[in-house]
């Protein structure tokens, strides 16, 4: 095996996990990132935010391992991660990309379609433009800007009813698009998740390990998170303080924080550490 390489792996959702549902603060799961960073396990980010979202955040946090954009539309690896380019990926600057989903103006034109079906019920980043961003999401325009700078998926704000929601889940589903449920938005967009970008990128971490047998966490507090959650060794679901945690179909491995949003991910991450031999 490589020696450099590494045995664990940490994949993290951002809103509502390692982010603040309300302020976006990661400021209390620092010192757990720091840690991790020190211990030489990539920390690997995954979330339905864009890629210049994503890439501001990881410069915030010092972060420099692959990251997952657009809920597992597309996998970022910086050149410095493996020997040689994964088979499949294409260069962008300086990363590797490899992509699961079809372009974002295929769900915009879905999107105008089921507008004269359901007028009024729905919004989305693309109708409202920066400035509606910067009113449904809280974000300044400069994030909101990052966040509509978007290339796999659409986030849709429903306004109607519970019923109507399901009715127009299916439409979308009908056409082919996959619509994953976050904390504040439907997410549109090709057959792709978190869990099937963590699993390819895991079979690149666990080639470069040879026969090392790899372990890694996921974290996450949504149902968004749940192919990655299934997809890990171990789920750390994180308590929200807006909603349930997701029902996960596996009982083993799965630990629960007591703690909401970047607190309770550093509480099981330190747990998840100390099982795996390292003191924190
Ligand atoms: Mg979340």
């Amino acid at each position: 095996m490589n020696g450099n390489a590494p045995s664990l792996l940490v994949f993290s959702d951002l809103d509502g996990s390692l982010l603040d549902h309300h302020s976006y603060s990661f400021a209390p799961a620092l010192p757990l990132v720091k840690t991790l960073a020190e211990r030489g396990i990539p920390l690997i980010l995954a979330s339905s935010k864009t890629r210049a979202e994503m890439l501001e955040l990881r410069l915030a946090l010092g972060n420099t391992q692959p990251f997952i954009v657009e809920n597992g539309a597309a996998v970022f690896i910086p050149r410095h991660t493996f020997p040689a380019p994964p088979v499949g990926t294409r260069e962008l600057g300086d990363y590797w990309v490899y992509e699961m989903a079809p372009a974002r103006s295929k769900w915009l034109a879905l999107l105008a379609d089921l507008s004269a079906e359901f007028p009024g019920e729905f919004d989305s980043f693309h109708s409202a433009g920066v400035a509606g961003i910067v009113e449904m999401t809280g974000l300044s325009m400069t994030q909101a800007q990052a966040a509509n700078d978007r290339f796999y998926s659409e986030p849709v704000r429903w306004l109607g009813s519970k019923a109507r929601e399901t009715l127009f889940t299916r439409r979308l589903r009908d056409a082919g698009a996959t619509v994953l449920k976050g904390g504040r938005f439907l997410s549109v967009s090709g057959n792709c998740d978190k869990g099937q970008a963590l699993r390819w990128l895991r079979a690149r971490y666990q080639q470069q390990a040879g026969g090392t047998a790899l372990k890694d966490l996921a974290i996450g507090d949504s149902e968004n998170d749940c192919s990655m959650l299934e997809a890990a060794h171990t789920a750390l679901l994180i308590r929200s303080p807006v909603h349930d945690f997701p029902a996960l179909g596996k009982v083993d491995g799965v630990l629960r924080s007591s703690a909401c949003g970047p607190a309770g991910w550093a509480q099981g991450v330190s747990q998840w550490l100390q099982s795996n031999g390292i003191s924190t």
